[in-house]
């Protein structure tokens, strides 16, 4: 499928952008390597069975702490892959500007044959592992979901760890994607999504880039196709939707659906639950594999599951005008090289799916500041705007009512201020990547000038701490 393991791709993207920059090869190839890997067998009992799970926790740098990344469970979790997915963390991290070095987590299972009850064990097991070794901390390395885990699991950690370490007052901020009751942040749930449509909505406003691939801006009527209606992706394809565009596929592990009058994505999630599939969902048509979907006639393509999906086989068949990479390593380095011979623009993962983590980072400091975003100045602003509005109204003569005054008056709430950090973030990382690519026109794609702004933030880090003698 590729002449390269993932993490080889990463670090085939990192050569490919290095050479854009002027670093010292040593300090390239320290930010390159993976800082600290470990590897754990532990036993669980499932039924009357000792199971042995293998499980994984790699830190990539060091340049900021703590580190920070998810925790995969699948069955197709390996060494390499958790690599490749920490190494991506450093890179995501440092564009958007989160202050955390890059780790991934990953335990070698399919969660789908646990009970949850052994899907808890299991988890406070490997919590009490990474504590052994020192490997979670609120300044150590803070884990978050990724594929196959999610606030549930986010729970399970953060009691372990607060009952391993009784009074340690910062304790909640050793994992995020917490649910809010235990000291997760409004807006998390949704972020990773809500940014991938920040991210493109952005780039599909820039005139020149748009003029280039043959496509008018905005994001209204644009045909989408999302692969995988996980967290991601559903929430991708819901923002899409919402703001005008026509989702026209979809698909999950089962197969892929396509209707170019455009599906509605909450009545297929709910077809899927009544049904057990995403097929036969009424006016589409049925395709077979999961993997049709990235065939499909379309305008943007959203692969939103796991990494290799689109590789040198099928990339020539992709009819997509933009590729956003909602998942982590969607493409073979073989596929890049296709689409930018075939003028395709791919919007690289390592900052659009970077919604996640920097609402993690606004999760992890509401723990440690103790205290919910608004709390202190919603009731304030609101008393301030019911002022400014009645002097307006008086000098006026003049009466704002309904849904406008509604909007003045409105005093930020937590899922306001988190959306609104997470869209300053996204607009500014997607400007300033389009004009380090816009003022280097050797660069050969966007993904190689996101590389360049990440090792330049990284490689001034280090640079910076300067190297231990
Ligand atoms: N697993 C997500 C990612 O790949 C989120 C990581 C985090 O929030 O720390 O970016």
């Amino acid at each position: 499928m590729s002449d390269y393991s993932f993490f080889g791709a990463v670090e085939k993207s990192f050569d490919k952008a290095a050479q854009f920059t002027t670093w010292d090869p040593g300090i390239l190839e320290q930010i390159k390597q993976c800082n600290a890997v470990y590897r754990m067998h532990f036993p669980v009992k499932i039924g009357d069975k000792i199971e042995v799970i293998k499980a994984y926790r790699v830190q990539h740098s060091h340049h900021k702490l703590p580190c920070k990344g998810g925790i995969r469970f699948a069955l197709s979790v390996n060494l390499d892959e958790v690599m490749a997915l920490a190494a991506l963390m450093t890179y995501k991290c440092a564009i958007v500007n989160v202050p955390f070095a890059g780790a991934k987590g990953g335990i070698t299972i399919d969660p789908k044959k646990y009970t949850p009850y052994e899907l808890e064990k299991i988890t406070r097991r490997y919590t009490s592992e990474l504590i052994k070794k020192n490997f979670i901390g609120p300044g150590i390395d803070v884990p978050a979901p990724d594929y196959g885990t999610g606030e549930r699991e986010m729970a399970w950690i953060v009691d372990t760890y607060a009952s391993m370490r009784p009074g340690e007052i910062d304790a909640l901020g050793c994992v995020t994607g917490k649910p809010v009751t235990q000291g997760g942040v409004r807006g998390r749930r949704e972020a990773t999504g809500l940014g991938v449509f920040y991210g493109l909505r952005e780039v599909l406003s820039m005139k020149e880039v748009m003029d280039k691939i043959g496509l008018p801006v905005g994001v209204e009527g644009k045909r989408v196709v999302v692969q995988g209606l996980g967290n991601v992706g559903y929430h991708t394809a819901k923002f899409f939707q919402e703001h005008g565009a026509k989702i026209v596929g979809l698909s999950e592990w089962e197969g892929a659906i396509y209707d170019m009058n455009g599906l509605d994505v909450d009545k297929v999630v709910e077809h899927r639950k009544v049904k057990g599939s995403i097929l036969n969902f009424p006016g589409s048509t049925n395709f077979a594999k999961n993997t049709d979907a990235l065939e499909m006639e379309c305008d943007i393509l959203i692969p939103a599951a796991l990494e290799n999906v689109v590789n040198g086989t099928n990339a020539p068949n992709v009819k997509a005008k933009i590729i956003g990479e909602a998942a982590n390593g969607p493409l073979t380095p073989e596929a890049d090289e296709i689409f930018a011979k075939r003028g395709i623009l791919v919007v690289p993962d390592m900052y659009l799916n970077a919604g996640g983590v920097t609402v993690s980072y606004f999760e992890w400091l509401k723990n440690l500041s103790h205290v919910r975003y608004g709390r202190m100045e919603k009731r304030f602003t609101e008393n301030l705007n019911t002022h400014i509005l009645g002097q307006i109204e008086s000098l006026t003569g003049k009466k704002v009512n309904g849904k406008e005054k509604e909007l003045i008056l409105h005093g930020p709430e937590e899922v306001d201020l988190v959306r609104s950090g997470l869209e300053e973030t996204m607009i500014t990382a997607t400007r300033e990547i389009m004009e380090v690519w816009k003022k280097n026109p050797q660069i050969p794609d966007m993904r190689t000038a996101a590389y360049v702004v990440a090792i330049n933030k990284v490689g001034t880090s280090y640079a910076e701490l300067g190297i231990f003698p």
